[in-house]
């Protein structure tokens, strides 16, 4: 004897089931690659931060180079007008000169100084987040890869599946699967059971000739829920302890 329609239609119902849960796991696994490849990413986008700071601090360091060769060169120029000198007044207003020049020499020294050790503090910086980039994108593509390969099989399973349902719809007749797949739309389980005559998803209680059609193994809407009512004889005995009616 072949199968009875509602038990086809619980298979394709737990098939679809088992589809939609597969769909959530690949879609977690999914987000998770995306995640990871987020991480990797934004430590990237660090090192390239770091890197342009790196190459702003070395241009800054060769201004203030140029400015003390500039310094140097002006002192120099200032030095060879000594012999020129006639007197202590014009000597006076020569040293002073040569003090400003001094001071302004030790200001730009003071300046690199700083800035030298700025472009230590951020290759040292540089240096730790390549190492780190390195580590993390070993690990995270690693990690990836297995993530991968279980999406892989996850949608292998999901094929499998596919083709089950696909040989289990071929055996119902149209306008069920037609009827089966509007309420599959809206509800994850479109077929339930009787249980103590019944709707076992909203309790409504069945009509005792409507009860009669579903044990002949017509299928009827629940009035209250609509889902599709079956019964299954071991239902029943199982969930009416005897003396109970
Ligand atoms: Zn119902």
């Amino acid at each position: 004897m072949s199968q009875p329609l509602w038990s086809k239609l619980v298979a394709l119902v737990n098939l679809d089931k088992e589809l939609s849960e597969l769909n959530d796991q690949i879609k977690v696994a999914s987000e998770i690659i995306k995640a990871n490849e987020g991480q990797i990413k934004t430590l990237e986008n660090n090192l390239l931060k770091s890197q342009n700071v790196i190459d702003q601090q070395k241009k800054s360091i060769k201004l203030v180079e140029r400015k003390l060769e500039e310094i140097d060169a002006v002192e120099s120029k200032k030095k060879k007008t000594l012999e020129f000198i006639k007197n202590s007044k014009e000597y006076e207003a020569f040293e002073k000169e040569l003090g400003l020049i001094s001071i302004e020499r030790q200001d730009q020294e003071d300046i690199l100084i700083k800035e030298l050790q700025d472009l230590e503090n951020s290759e040292k910086k540089l240096d730790v987040e390549k190492k780190l980039l390195e580590n993390e994108s070993e690990k995270k593509t690693t990690e990836i890869n297995g993530i991968k390969e279980k999406i892989e099989t996850l949608l292998k399973s999901t094929q499998e599946i596919e083709s089950k349902k696909n040989d289990q719809a071929s055996d119902i007749p149209n306008e069920w699967l037609t009827t089966y797949e509007k309420m599959r739309s809206r509800v994850s389980d479109p077929i339930v059971p009787l249980i103590n005559s019944s709707c076992s998803h909203c309790y409504y209680h069945v009509l005792a000739q409507d009860l009669i059609k579903i044990k002949n193994g017509k299928l009827l809407h629940c009035k209250s829920c609509f889902r599709l009512l079956y019964y299954k004889a071991t239902d029943d005995s199982a969930t009416t302890p005897s003396g109970i009616h």
